[in-house]
C-alpha cells in the first residue's frame, strides 16, 4: 500500500524537492501541496491555497503532512491535521517554545515527527559527537555551520540540536559570534553562522586539547538527502499511532 502525503510549502525549495523525490518513488505518492504562492501545480501535483488546506485534507485524504516551511505556517496547520487525523512530518526550523509546546499538544491526538535535519549522515554525525565529547573531557569545543543566503533563522535548527546533544554530555555555556576583547571561557561553546550563495548545509563540530585537534563535520550536497529523509519518515509515521516521535526511530526500524 502507497503512503499518501500532503506537502506543506509546496512551492518552496524543499516541497518542491520533496515533491520530485516523491515522484520517484514507487512507496508514497504526492497527492497535494499547499502554499500561500499563488502555484497551481507542482511535478503534476496541485498546489492549493495554504487557507483552503483543511478542506483540501478532507477532499484529499493523505495519511501524512510533510511541512517545509515557516514556523507560523506549520502552526496555521496543525488543528486542520489534528481535526482530519491526518500524521505531520516537521521539517521546518526555528521554532520558539511556544511554537515547540503546540506540536508537543497536538502529539497527544496524532503521530508528530519533527527533526531539525532529515540527512542520516547527521543522525549519525550526533551519535558519533555524543561519543566523542563524552570521551574528549576537557577539550575545547566550537560549533560552525554555514548556509545558503536566504536562510533566515540563524544559528540553523540543525546546529541548535547539535548543541543540545553537546550539552546533553557537557555543561558549556554557547558564545554567538565573538568581538572584541573576547577571551575564551573553559566552560563555552563558541557557535558561528555563516550565510553564502546557495550552500545546502554544512555544520562542524572542532574538538582541540592534549596536543591535537578533531573536527567532526557534514556536507549536504543536495536538497535530496533531506527529502528523502523526510519521505521515509512519513511513510514510516503512516503505521505508528499518536505520539510525538524521533527520526532516530526510522533509521532504527530499518
Ligand atoms: P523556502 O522559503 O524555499 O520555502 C518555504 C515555502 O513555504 C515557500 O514556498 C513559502 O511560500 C511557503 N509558505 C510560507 N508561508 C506559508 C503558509 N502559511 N502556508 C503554506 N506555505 C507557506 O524555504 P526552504 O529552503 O524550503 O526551507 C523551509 C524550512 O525547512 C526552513 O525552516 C528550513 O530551515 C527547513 N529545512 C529543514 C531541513 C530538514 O532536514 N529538517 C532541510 C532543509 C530545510
Amino acid at each position: 500500500m502507497t503512503t499518501q502525503i500532503a506537502v506543506n510549502g509546496a512551492a518552496g525549495r524543499m516541497g518542491q524537492t520533496v515533491i520530485e523525490t516523491a515522484a520517484e518513488r514507487d512507496d508514497l505518492d504526492a497527492v497535494v501541496g499547499f502554499d500561500v504562492n499563488d502555484v497551481d501545480e507542482v511535478e503534476g501535483v496541485p498546489v492549493v491555497d495554504a487557507t483552503d488546506a483543511g478542506d483540501a485534507l478532507a477532499e484529499y485524504d493523505p495519511d501524512v503532512v510533510v511541512d517545509f516551511t515557516v514556523p507560523e505556517a506549520t502552526l496555521g496547520l496543525v488543528d486542520a491535521c489534528v481535526e482530519a487525523g491526518v500524521g505531520l512530518v516537521v521539517g521546518t526550523t526555528g521554532f520558539d517554545d511556544d511554537g515547540f509546546d503546540a506540536l508537543e499538544a497536538a502529539s497527544d491526538e496524532i503521530p508528530v515527527l519533527k527533526a531539525t535535519n532529515f540527512s542520516r549522515g547527521i543522525q549519525v554525525l550526533l551519535r558519533t559527537i555524543t561519543e566523542a565529547v563524552g570521551a574528549l573531557d576537557g577539550y575545547d569545543l566550537e560549533l560552525m555551520e554555514t548556509h545558503h543566503n536566504d536562510k533566515v533563522d540563524a544559528p540553523s535548527g540543525t546546529a541548535n540540536t547539535i548543541l543540545e546533544t553537546v550539552q546533553d554530555e557537557r555543561d558549556v555555556e554557547p558564545v554567538y559570534g565573538r568581538e572584541g576583547h573576547a577571551p575564551r571561557e573553559e566552560d563555552e561553546i563558541g557557535v558561528f553562522a555563516r550565510r553564502a550563495g546557495d550552500i545546502r548545509g554544512e555544520h562542524e563540530l572542532v574538538l582541540a586539547g592534549n596536543d591535537e585537534v578533531v573536527s567532526l563535520s557534514h556536507r549536504a550536497e543536495d536538497r535530496a538527502v533531506f527529502a528523502a529523509g523526510a519521505l521515509d519518515a512519513a511513510v514510516w509515521l503512516a503505521e505508528q499511532g499518536d505520539g510525538w516521535h524521533e527520526f532516530d526511530e526510522v533509521i532504527d526500524a530499518d
